[in-house]
């Protein structure tokens, strides 16, 4: 069965959308993936082959068999053509094909000249990336190689799902508080610096008991979309209650934090919510830079007692808290 009554085409803010809900960009490299790749340049007696994701601006490589993973500009990746359609791209001699002629892949040092990749198309019908194989000499791929690699395309999409169960929230597509969790103490381990936004959605009861719980949710939906728009690479967003989320910021001081947390109240703010007939809600949010080796639990107390402020002193407001603050 063909997937192609269902794919979005021209929607590439929604296609990065789901991108970003997987979490996956810039994840460690995983060995159910790797397995997959590994498979596939065997079974195509083939120099490369390759799980790619298709970011804004950028190509990343989640595995990769016969190269090491690395991640270059989109305008250079022959996978931003392959997820234009939800057929697979077959280039057979990428030296006479105008598309590819000039791309530095193939007169450069890589010398590619052959090229195969399917689509990663999503439940929703988003490409999000590919799965392709590549080599240093011309190709003429069958119908057959083409249905092999669709096929092995399936694999890794269900494999990303499968991923996304099991750490993601299913409804927003954040994290899941264990999964939160586990970050926040990579970051301890390595003792790297780091802060902490909090956040509650304001009066959300009166949101459930006004347009009800199913429309809730859907708002729900709509405000994490939001913030992982907002959000920079590398950071990460945990649901860690109904509707209270954590964000950590790897590397950010207390100030960078609190002008990020300015920056998603201002923005869902701004949103106007389908689900709510567009109308839109506010958050509070609390921020906290850990300090020192300071213990987790002590560092998320900080934040949860901002948070706490930013809801006593009016809602809709960022709050701050400095330790010197919280021991006094
Ligand atoms: P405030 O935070 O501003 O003090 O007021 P609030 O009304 O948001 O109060 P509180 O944070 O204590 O309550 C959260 C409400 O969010 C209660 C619950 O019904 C609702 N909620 C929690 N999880 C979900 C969910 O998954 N879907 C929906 N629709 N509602 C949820
Ligand atoms: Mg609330
Ligand atoms: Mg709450």
């Amino acid at each position: 069965m063909t997937n192609t009554f269902r794919f979005k085409a021209d929607d590439e803010p929604g296609r990065l959308a789901a991108l970003r809900r997987y979490g996956i960009l810039d994840s460690a490299p995983e060995e159910d993936f790797d397995d997959i790749v590994a498979l596939v340049k065997s079974i195509f007696s083939i120099q490369y082959a390759a799980v790619t994701l298709v970011d804004a601006d950028r190509q990343w490589i989640k595995a990769a068999a016969g190269l090491e993973p690395q991640q270059c500009a989109r305008e250079d990746s022959f996978c931003t053509y392959t997820i234009r359609s939800s057929e697979p791209l077959s280039v057979n001699s990428t030296s006479t094909d105008p598309r590819f002629m000039h791309n530095p892949f193939v007169t450069g040092e890589a010398h590619i000249r052959c090229y195969l990749g399917a689509p990663l198309m999503t439940p929703d019908g988003y490409n999000i990336g590919a799965l392709c194989v590549f080599g240093t000499e011309p190709r003429a791929f069958t119908d057959s190689d083409k249905e092999i690699l669709i096929n092995f395309a399936r694999v890794v999409v269900s494999q990303i799902e499968l991923r996304q169960a099991a750490n993601r929230d299913s409804l927003t597509g954040a994290m899941t508080r264990r999964n939160f969790e586990n970050q926040m103490d990579d970051i301890l381990s390595a003792n790297l610096p780091a802060s902490l936004i909090l956040l509650d959605i304001d009066h959300f009861k009166t949101v459930n008991d006004t347009f009800g719980h199913p429309a809730g949710d859907l708002a729900l939906k709509e405000v994490v979309n939001c913030l992982m728009k907002c959000i920079r690479r590398g950071d990460c967003i945990g649901r860690l209650g109904g509707e209270e989320f954590g964000i950590l910021l790897p590397q950010a001081t207390g100030d960078t934090a609190m002008i990020m947390a300015d920056r998603l109240r201002t923005t869902v703010m701004a949103k106007r919510l389908a689900a709510l007939d567009h109308r839109s809600i506010t958050i509070s949010l609390g921020v906290a830079e850990r300090g020192g080796r300071e213990p987790a639990e002590d560092w998320v107390k900080r934040a949860d007692l901002a948070l706490y402020q930013a809801k006593e002193t009016g809602r809709n407001k960022a709050v701050q808290m400095s330790r010197q603050v919280a021991s006094v």
